[in-house]
């Protein structure tokens, strides 16, 4: 007789086979990750079209299900979780942050309220006190766990933005932006892509950015930035995405704390600098400012999603971001969406939390002085092979050019097609660059030379075919 849903299901729950199914698969992936092309072939990508069908009209099969996602998501994933993918600025994954998801995905619990999820809160709350640690913030900070950088700098600039209106007199939830007094922005030259969208969506316009002009490297040159004052907001950088470079903390925030501006630091894979004894010159005085914006998802390689913003005035955030006062009821325990935009969140500080329980202080910063160690040795290699080192690599981005632009742009290309390692390209200055991001803690000296010597071939590729053409 036909099953109903709810039997089919109960059974599933019951039987296990498709936990075990999945687990056989995942084990599988991890035993080729290490040595399978970083880069799906053109076939597999070919091969998602077998994804396209119509929405079926029954019930369908969970084992077969499963079986479609392996046999053709698998080989067009991306090598994330391998040593050789220096793409973007993207981590690899800790193996008990992992496990520790798997089991918390059983739990399938939600962090909005303490009373939702206990345990939500209480591990939301433990990671607050330990980031604040290991970061070396003041003991107001509160953190609000998000879904990465881009929604954690909304939210710094959100709780920027409520209290210099407070501080006018202006609820900015309840009257908007309509006869407001002026708040200033003012951001580096090379502030990233998400603080601008942010900017745009608070509604202070794009137009309205008082700019600070760069220098070389990236950073805000102090003397360029303009006269600060109580209205405004002064939005720094902890690693500029392409040559990683950090603001001058101690200075700037020194200048914006005595005309009472309000400081966001951008410190999406950076921050974390201020956890690695031999790093933590490059964050000096950023305890200073007033919000912060960091991911878990890059230097820190938690699992997909996971950002945090941080911040020092707990009523401004909460208070930004809770529009309605009905809300701002404090229970006696951590309710999660008091610090975030989301009311339903998933628990993504449980991998977190397991992440800086597994690592301690001083995993962490082995973990992050190792990334930063493998981009130095990797501009070293490129830079005995020829290839021009753009950037001082003080943490973990490198920026590689070749003789020309053409034969940048060709052997990224080909290094990309090589399936060897994948790297992105960025413009630098004017100049096409390669843009290498030592992001995972699977990356090994070994991988540094096998990738250098992917990038040598590629570039004898494509001097060739340029001279021919
Ligand atoms: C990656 C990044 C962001 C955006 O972070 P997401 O986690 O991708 O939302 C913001 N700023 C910098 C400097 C980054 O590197």
């Amino acid at each position: 007789m036909r099953k109903t849903l709810q039997e089919k299901m109960f059974h599933e729950m019951e039987q296990k086979d498709i936990f075990r199914q999945a687990q056989n698969y995942a084990f599988d992936y991890a035993d080729h990750v290490l040595e399978r092309n970083v880069y799906p072939t053109p076939d597999a990508i070919a091969d998602l079209d077998m994804f396209v069908e119509k929405l079926p009209q029954s019930m369908g099969n969970a084992a077969e299900i499963l079986e479609q996602l392996n046999q053709y998501g698998t080989p067009a994933s991306v090598a994330h979780t391998g040593g050789r993918y220096f793409g973007f600025v993207n981590g690899g994954v800790i193996p008990a942050s992992l496990a520790v998801r798997w089991l918390s995905d059983f739990w399938d619990q939600n962090t909005a309220l303490y009373v939702i999820s206990p345990v939500a809160s209480k591990l939301e709350e433990v990671s607050e006190s330990w980031l604040r640690e290991l970061l070396g913030l003041p003991g107001k900070v509160v953190a609000g766990f998000v879904s990465g950088s881009s929604l954690a700098i909304f939210c710094g600039l959100a709780a920027a933005r409520y209290r210099i209106f407070q501080n006018n007199n202006w609820d900015i939830n309840k009257k908007g932006f309509c006869g407001a007094p002026k708040v200033r922005v003012v951001a580096g030259r090379q502030a990233h892509g998400t603080v601008v969208k942010a900017i745009a969506l608070l509604g202070f316009g794009i137009d309205n950015i008082e700019w600070a002009e760069t220098d070389a490297q990236g950073r805000i040159i102090p003397s360029e930035v303009p006269e600060l004052d109580e209205s405004t907001i002064l939005i720094l950088q902890a690693g500029n995405v392409s040559s990683g470079a950090f603001d001058s903390f101690d200075e700037l925030c020194e200048k914006a704390n005595k005309a009472h501006a309000w400081v966001h630091i951008d410190g999406a894979f950076g921050l974390w600098a201020a956890a690695s004894v031999l790093l933590n010159h490059l964050t000096k005085g950023m305890e200073k400012a007033d919000s912060f914006s960091v991911d878990g998802h890059k230097t820190l390689n938690t699992p997909y999603d996971s950002g945090i913003v941080l911040c020092n005035d707990k009523e401004a955030l909460t208070n930004a971001l809770h529009a309605s006062g009905s809300y701002i009821a404090y229970s006696e325990n951590r309710d999660g969406m008091l610090y975030t935009p989301e009311m339903s969140r998933r628990a993504r500080a449980i991998e977190l939390w397991a992440a800086l329980k597994y690592l301690g202080k001083e995993g962490v910063d082995e973990l992050v002085s190792g990334l930063h160690q493998r981009a130095v040795q990797i501009g070293q290699e490129l830079k005995a092979e020829n290839f021009q080192i753009l950037n001082d690599v003080v943490f973990n981005q490198v920026l590689v050019a070749c003789d020309s632009d053409k034969i940048t742009v060709q052997t990224m290309r080909h290094i990309q097609e090589s399936g060897e390692c994948w790297v992105g390209g960025a413009s630098w200055d004017g100049k096409a660059v390669i843009r290498v991001s030592v992001c995972s803690w699977a990356t090994t000296e070994g991988d540094i030379t096998r990738s250098v010597n992917a990038f040598v071939t590629a570039r004898n590729k494509a001097v060739h075919e340029l001279r021919n053409t």
